[in-house]
């Protein structure tokens, strides 16, 4: 690998740390060589801390090492992305990652639309009387009939799926296909669980 310490006149190049599983970007530090080969030698991951002034092994005192998994060097050979493993909370002031985020897989717009769906299982907790928002929300009023309606609602709608499959309609199909996901995750909810529990299974399986 041809990284181009000479770059800043302290020989420093900056390692951005990101979690192999979650993709999330945990930390960011500075290698110098010596930094680099030591990582490389260890598997932990160490830099060189501008403020000890000496090589720094992330997680020396707290036991929170970064477990190295891969390292790639951008387009210009002056930026480490190193791929981790971590051991524990990187940040020391004890969030998963420095930006206070919580080191766990997103799955885009699904993820966010599963926010969606707890914030309208919890206002379906609370009294109707007391409920502000959303009063008439769809998705709230499921909650409310309970888990046998929806299940059936999943039912309806994987059925219609099937049915759309068979035509060649194409946006009949990914209306249903559509239906069926958003129903299959309030569902999931309900239950307790999420996209992130399914996937574990699936990895398992795999
Ligand atoms: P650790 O390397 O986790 O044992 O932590 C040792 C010391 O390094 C801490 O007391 C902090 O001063 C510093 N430190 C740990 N983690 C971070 C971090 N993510 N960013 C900046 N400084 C850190
Ligand atoms: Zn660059
Ligand atoms: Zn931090
Ligand atoms: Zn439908």
């Amino acid at each position: 690998m041809n990284i181009d310490f000479n770059k800043n006149s302290d020989g420093l190049v900056p390692a951005i740390i990101q979690d192999t599983k979650t993709r999330k970007v945990l930390m960011l530090g500075y290698m110098n060589e010596e930094a680099f080969l030591k990582t490389n030698e260890t598997k932990k991951v160490t830099f060189y801390s501008r403020t000890k002034q000496r090589l720094w092994t992330k997680g020396e005192e707290s036991g929170n090492f970064l477990n190295l998994v891969n390292i790639k060097l951008d387009c210009d050979n002056d930026t480490l992305l190193v791929e981790v493993d971590p051991e524990g909370p990187v940040c020391h002031k004890g969030t998963d990652t420095c930006w206070a985020e919580e080191n766990t897989v997103e799955y885009g717009f699904l993820s966010k639309l599963e926010g969606i769906i707890t914030n309208r299982q919890k206002l379906s907790e609370t009294e109707p009387e007391l409920r502000k928002e959303n009063e008439n929300s769809y998705v709230t009023s499921l909650f409310d009939k309970g888990i046998n309606k929806i299940a059936q609602k999943v039912g309806e709608e994987a059925v219609e799926t099937v049915i759309e499959a068979k035509d060649d309609n194409d946006d009949l199909f990914l209306n249903e296909s559509a239906d069926l996901l958003f129903h299959y995750l309030i569902l999931l909810k309900a239950k307790g669980f999420g996209l992130k529990d399914i996937v574990k299974v699936l990895e398992e399986r795999h």
